[in-house]
């Protein structure tokens, strides 16, 4: 590991490359290996929410298996057009705890910043996709005037996440430029970035790119990984590169029905994270009310029971808190059953990980 500290970064041409080579418009579908009708099925689906994604990403696809995990994340489906009764908007409640154009405020110590709503990868289950499609719109320095303003008129803000869209996909000097006008904020401590650009595009994570983020605050990148086979020896290196930055490496998962509702492939995501990338499994998130996304939800009693399974096998350090986020800025709660049983006269009924319910008698001074 040590002579890798000084590999040279991945030349900029290399994603560029794979940003060209992927898929970047509705007819870049036309290179893919899809039967006429798929494609059809495909184009057609392209219309709700925008279709992209890196070569890199697209070679991972085994195009023999119609349900592929990683096809079923990029690749339009008709199903998407099935609104369910229910599905919503703004399925998070972004718009409605935001008090300035670009930023969400809903827990005192941290704002959401958007500097972009463009992404390197277009999620078919995105949450915001409604945001993405209807907004569109770009980093410019006087468009996150405000944002920046009101977190300097609030002092209670410590931690800024950009998200979005997809921060990383913003060039590097756009980037340099943000870091330092959120630094220049006395109060803020922490910088937090939520991407899929590891995953979709790791050829992006190149020594320049980390430079420009580092700087007086923490910084800590949440990345989304969410089957193991986006765990590549790119992938790897990416995140070597981050954590030799002295980034603070974190993975949340969206819970997919045909992708990862499975107890074996979420235990193989979660210790590749963490024994392969050094990325800590911090939210399993359960799919959210997005339109057109219930061909992909589970029920919540179904992961209530994968993350059971999931915590008997997998370390603390491996295990992902399973939550929802609420509509209506309810912000995000844990799911997982509870241990507790009941509590009479200070004795606790709990249940142990083996299932068997123990008592506990409290005992203070
Ligand atoms: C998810 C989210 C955060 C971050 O929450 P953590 O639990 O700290 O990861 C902050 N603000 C909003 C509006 C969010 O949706
Ligand atoms: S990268 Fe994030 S914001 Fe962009 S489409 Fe995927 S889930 Fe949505």
């Amino acid at each position: 590991m040590t002579t890798d500290l000084k590999s040279p970064a991945t030349p900029d041409a290399a994603w560029q490359d794979d940003v060209r080579a992927g898929v970047r418009h509705v007819r870049d579908l036309d290179r893919l290996p899809l039967s006429p009708a798929e494609r059809a099925a495909a184009q057609a689906a392209a219309t709700a929410h925008k279709v992209r994604a890196p070569k890199a990403y697209l070679d991972l696809i085994d195009w023999s298996d119609p349900n592929d995990p990683i096809r079923a994340q990029v690749i339009p489906s008709p199903d998407e057009l099935v609104a369910a009764e229910g599905e919503l908007d703004d399925p998070i409640g972004d718009h409605a705890f935001s008090p300035v154009p670009r930023l969400t405020h809903r827990h005192a110590d941290r704002v959401l910043l958007f500097p972009t709503y463009q992404c390197a990868v277009y999620c078919r289950f995105c949450f915001r996709k409604e945001s993405l499609t209807s907004i569109g719109r770009g980093y410019t320095r006087e468009a996150l005037g405000p944002a920046l303003a009101y977190i300097a008129d609030h002092a209670e803000i410590r931690e800024v996440i950009l998200t979005g869209g997809d921060p990383l996909s913003l060039p590097d000097k756009a980037l340099e430029e943000i870091r330092a006008r959120i630094e220049a904020i006395p109060h803020v401590r922490l910088l937090r970035i939520h991407t899929r650009v590891p995953v979709a595009l790791p050829a992006r994570i190149t020594t320049g790119l980390v430079a420009v983020l580092q700087g007086r605050l923490m910084v800590t990148v949440v990345t989304h990984f969410n089957h193991p086979r986006e765990i590549t020896d790119d992938v790897e290196r990416a995140c070597r590169t981050m954590r030799q930055a002295g980034f603070v490496l974190l993975n949340q998962s969206v819970l997919l029905k045909g992708v990862n509702d499975q107890v074996e492939v979420l235990e193989e995501l979660c210790r590749e994270l963490m024994y392969r990338l050094g990325v800590k499994p911090y939210y399993l998130h359960h799919g959210d009310l997005a339109r057109g996304m219930a061909h992909r939800r589970t029920t919540i009693a179904e992961g209530q029971a994968l993350v059971a399974a999931l915590r008997r096998r997998l370390s603390g350090i491996c295990s992902p808190t399973y939550v929802i986020d609420l509509p209506d800025g309810g912000g995000k709660v844990p799911l997982a059953a509870s241990h507790i049983e009941g509590c009479e006269a200070g004795t606790w009924r709990i249940r142990g990980q083996d299932g068997e319910a123990r008592e506990y008698r409290e005992v203070v001074g």
